[in-house]
């Protein structure tokens, strides 16, 4: 049976829910809002399927070891779709053209959405509508639920999958499908930051309907409608008026604040304040992912790419170099160094936010949907950054940062 420090090392990939015969691990949200497996030893029969198909008990790694220099030798490209249908998503829409490619051989897509709760989860559809929902990174932890077994069933019957999501999830899907190929599997893995507590969203959600007066509707954290890729905007639209309106009269608010400079829930989160403790020392960077596919954002963008943002690839399989080479879209080949020498969650790790305990803490007193939570613990780089920004000089300042990075990388 499995036991080891979940709040630790668990990375709440549900390959150990999925695969108990008996259906004795749940997978429940402890103190922080993280998601974590709770077995009943009552129901166990100890046959330690849960420690076969558990990615931190296989990959056991020293995760200071990670560098660039891991993915010496793989191929690696720049891509963009065509702009109508990158608008939506994070950033050079490479997912969303793969997910089409899938669907249209009569695949099924596995992918993260905000529900109808605004609750990030994974589905697995062959929709188009379902294609569009999965579009935009949403920065908190999905909830995978079943979708595992889901993905398996279907491989059983013969039919194409993809799966795109965190590292982590990539490599629980792999170890959940027995740590071998799978020719009709294709799996991507995003470039990880980490990832929030789904409870502070929760939170967050409450304190903006209540400081915005509506129903939050729908969510993009990364909107490009506003002023295009290089300034992404979180998109808020509320449905108006709570107790006034049927629903057939309330009008819609959309309120747009610069993702990585006015949102407070992003820019804690980029700040690590609520990520999940395995993210501090994540086993998945490196090859240790087992996707086929690493993608990322190519923040210095190309120039033909216009605003509307360029994805970095690296091909980390032959299939998944084929794929790449075979899709809708712009590929351009060009060196390690160039695609993602300046993009450090490839290979490090965030460091523990030192007020994370605290911020925590404090959640417990706070009564839903009161923004004061969050607006504490806005560090004063918070406010240097709108400043710079209002001065037209936050671009430059990350353009100097960029370049700096990408001439210090190991
Ligand atoms: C939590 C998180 C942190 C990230 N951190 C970085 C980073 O530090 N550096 C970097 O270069 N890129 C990062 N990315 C990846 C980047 O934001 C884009 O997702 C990536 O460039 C793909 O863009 P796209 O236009 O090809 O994808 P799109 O067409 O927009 O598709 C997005 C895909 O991401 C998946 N996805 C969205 N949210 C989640 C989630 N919460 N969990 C699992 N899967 C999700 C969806 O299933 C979808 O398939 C992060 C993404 C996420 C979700
Ligand atoms: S040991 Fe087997 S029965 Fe027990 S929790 Fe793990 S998978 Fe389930
Ligand atoms: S890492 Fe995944 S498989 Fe391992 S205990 Fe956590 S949820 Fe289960
Ligand atoms: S940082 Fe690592 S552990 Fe955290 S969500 Fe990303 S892949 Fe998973």
């Amino acid at each position: 049976m499995i036991k080891f420090d979940f709040n630790i090392d668990c990375c709440g990939c549900t390959s150990c829910a999925n695969s108990c015969p008996v259906e004795a691990i749940a997978m429940k949200q402890n103190e922080n809002g993280f998601l974590m497996p709770v077995v009943n030893e009552a129901v166990c029969i100890q046959c330690g399927k849960c420690e076969r198909v558990c990615p931190h008990l296989n990959i056991q790694t020293d995760v200071s070891k990670y560098s660039l220099s891991d993915f010496n030798g793989k191929n690696t490209y720049l891509y963009y779709l065509n702009e109508k249908e990158r608008n939506d998503s994070a950033s050079g829409g490479f997912v969303y053209a793969v997910s089409t490619y899938f669907q249209q051989q009569n695949g099924v897509v596995c992918g993260c959405i905000w529900n109808k709760s605004i609750v990030a989860e994974h589905i697995c559809s062959s929709e188009k509508e379902d294609l569009h929902r999965m579009q935009s990174s949403k920065y908190v932890q999905s909830d995978l639920n079943r979708c595992f077994s889901h993905i398996k069933k279907e491989l059983a019957e013969g039919r194409k999958v993809l799966f795109c999501g965190t590292p982590c999830q990539t490599a629980g899907l792999h170890f959940f499908l027995g740590n071998k190929e799978h020719e009709n599997l294709l799996s991507i893995a995003v470039i990880c930051h980490g990832v929030g507590s789904p409870l502070v969203w929760e939170k967050y959600k409450k304190s903006l309907e209540k400081k915005y007066g509506g129903k939050l509707l729908l969510v993009n954290q990364r909107d490009k409608s506003f002023k295009g890729y290089n300034q992404s905007f979180c998109k808020y639209t509320f449905k108006e008026n709570l107790s006034n309106n049927t629903s057939a009269t309330a009008k819609t608010k959309i309120i747009g604040m610069p993702t990585f400079l006015a949102d407070p829930y992003v820019f804690l989160f980029t700040d690590n304040l609520f990520i999940r403790n395995s993210c501090c020392h994540c086993q998945y960077k490196g090859i240790n992912n087992h996707a086929d596919i690493i993608v990322g954002d190519f923040y210095e963008s190309l120039v033909d790419a216009g605003n509307m943002g360029c994805s970095c690839l690296i091909a980390m399989t032959e299939k998944g170099d084929t794929l790449i080479r075979s899709v809708q879209g712009v590929v351009k080949q060009a060196s390690l160094h160039q695609t993602v020498g300046s993009n450090a969650m490839l290979w490090k790790s965030v460091a523990k936010h030192p007020r994370r305990d605290e911020f925590f803490h404090e959640m417990e007193n706070y009564k839903d949907g009161d923004i004061k939570l969050f607006l504490d613990f806005l560090p004063i780089r918070f406010k240097i950054k709108k400043v710079l920004n209002q001065l037209g000089l936050f671009n430059l300042y990350l353009s100097l940062k960029r370049t700096y990075k990408r001439y210090h990388c190991k």
